[in-house]
């Protein structure tokens, strides 16, 4: 029973290292604006890539 327990949370703990770890690798750091973005979003993927010189999409307080 105690293997059991233990392998379970084990299973858990790897899928939740797994996830925050992909949701990372979405993040990317525009080269122009230094704003990051999520990579996922074609809009805002788009709006970074097609112009050298634009302002961040989002203003941080
Ligand atoms: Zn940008």
């Amino acid at each position: 029973m105690t293997k059991l327990t233990d392998l379970t949370r084990g299973i858990v703990g790897h899928a939740a290292e797994g996830d925050a770890q992909d949701e990372a690798d979405e993040y990317e750091v525009c080269p122009v604006c230094g704003e990051a973005f999520d990579r996922r979003l074609l809009q805002e993927a788009m709006y970074h890539f097609e112009s050298d010189n634009h302002e961040r999409l989002h203003t941080w307080h």
